[in-house]
């Protein structure tokens, strides 16, 4: 068996450690994202800008620098884009950067409601021009989930790619809106659940503490969960993240041996790990 795989959530930079057995920071060049592939077996990873200086101990470059990045890396490297909603022109700017590359937006990580009507317009330029919008949810960044259902009702044609706790926690029906990483048992019927039945333009990335916490805790209800939706997740890590162990996202293979390691069919795990992602990013090989 070839296994292919796309990390569909990606970063370079600096990046401050959250573990307790790593403290102070970690830097990735676009070399290092390479290692990463090359070690894990990474066909092709997104790599993702943020908008701008959104937490004071990471520094993730900007759009330009992600194409210009990506252009060293053709065929392994694919630049979404970014934009700050509350700046100017920004409209324009999304579709200099299309044209430019980039083949989505995200990492769409603002403090604002995601249903903010800046946000919004944003997301209907990308419905036309027919990009996916990865978005990270929590409670300070683009909350919160039943807001997004209003937005997905406004714009139906956009793809979203959720990732970050204020989605991930919803995978159960037992919420506690201040705990980002909840543990034990999930309870069935959760938003998560319900906005992959009703919206089929939803995808979720399994990346960074979030993603795995969400799938780690029940293992029983997340092998059922990923056989049903298979055809919505998508395979991610957030390098250069470290996790709460102190290795780093990645290399450390969590998301990978999660997916590997629940004894799910060969085509459930081919959609995670790159069929979903060919289809969204229009990849054909
Ligand atoms: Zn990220």
């Amino acid at each position: 068996m070839i296994l292919v795989i796309i990390d569909i959530h990606t970063h370079v930079g600096i990046m401050r450690s959250w573990s307790p057995y790593l403290i102070g920071h970690v830097r990735a060049t676009v070399l290092d994202l390479i290692s990463y592939m090359d070690h894990v077996g990474v066909d092709i990873a997104v790599l993702l800008p943020l908008p701008g200086r959104i937490e004071p101990d990471t520094i993730i470059p900007g759009t330009e620098k992600v194409i210009r990045l990506s252009k060293e890396y053709p065929d392994r490297i694919i630049p979404f884009c970014v934009v700050d909603p509350r700046g100017i022109k920004v409209e324009e700017k999304v579709e200099r950067y299309v044209k430019m590359g980039c083949r989505g937006l995200g990492e769409y990580k603002v403090p604002l409601p995601i249903d903010d009507r800046r946000s919004v317009s944003i997301f209907k330029l990308c419905a036309d021009l027919g990009i996916p919008i990865l978005v990270h949810m929590d409670n300070r960044f683009n909350p919160d989930i039943r807001r997004f259902i209003s937005v997905l009702n406004e714009v139906p044609d956009a793809v979203f790619i959720m990732h970050g706790p204020g989605w991930w926690k919803h995978i159960s029906a037992n919420v506690d809106e201040k705990t980002d990483y909840p543990k034990g048992k999930v309870t069935p019927g959760g938003l998560v659940e319900k906005i992959f039945r009703e919206y089929k333009n939803v995808y979720a990335d399994i990346s960074a503490y979030s993603g795995l916490n969400a799938l780690r805790r029940d293992p029983a209800y997340s092998k059922s969960f990923i056989s049903k939706f298979s055809n919505r997740l998508l395979y991610g890590t957030d390098f250069p993240g470290i996790s709460p162990e102190g290795n780093q996202f990645g290399p450390n293979k969590a998301h990978l041996n999660l997916i590997m390691n629940l004894g799910l069919d060969t085509n459930i795990v081919d959609n995670v790990l790159y069929k979903n992602a060919l289809r969204i990013l229009d990849i054909h090989v």
